[in-house]
């Protein structure tokens, strides 16, 4: 998750340091038709112009939906991008762009199978 990290090199700021701080984890989400898909609004508490979380040492405290990085891969919340799932083999995050041809197959498929969007909120 976008991190802070600063200070003292213990081994979590390590661990931190590989993250790029592109901020696409703290999207907000939503599962649509069976696929996590990234809407286009951050979590409230990511400063998006730094794409930093203000509340980072307080983050599970202050919003119970925020996910560390293990259940966020566990999930499939990070994107295909991320440092943290480079490697995973078969690895599919999610939907990036509301208008891209993996949406349109899913809105596509949606119509199909229902008379409306089934849309349900997603931690995140
Ligand atoms: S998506 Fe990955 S690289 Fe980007 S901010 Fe989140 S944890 Fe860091
Ligand atoms: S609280 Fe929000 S901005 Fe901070 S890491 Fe969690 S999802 Fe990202």
């Amino acid at each position: 998750m976008a991190s802070d990290a600063g200070g003292g090199k213990t081994s979590r700021n390590v661990h931190e340091d590989i993250c790029r701080k592109c901020g696409k984890c703290c999207r907000r989400k939503a599962i649509i038709g069976g696929r996590v898909v990234y809407l286009p609004h951050y979590c409230k508490y990511l400063d998006v112009n730094t794409k930093l979380c203000t509340v980072y040492h307080r983050r599970f405290e202050v919003n119970s939906a925020c996910k560390s990085i293990e259940e966020a891969i566990r999930m499939r919340i990070l994107p295909a991008d991320c440092v943290y799932v480079r490697g995973i083999k078969g690895y599919r995050g999610p939907v990036e762009e509301w208008e891209s041809p993996e949406a349109e197959e899913i809105f596509r498929r949606l119509a199909i199978e229902h008379d409306d969007t089934d849309l349900t909120a997603a931690p995140g």
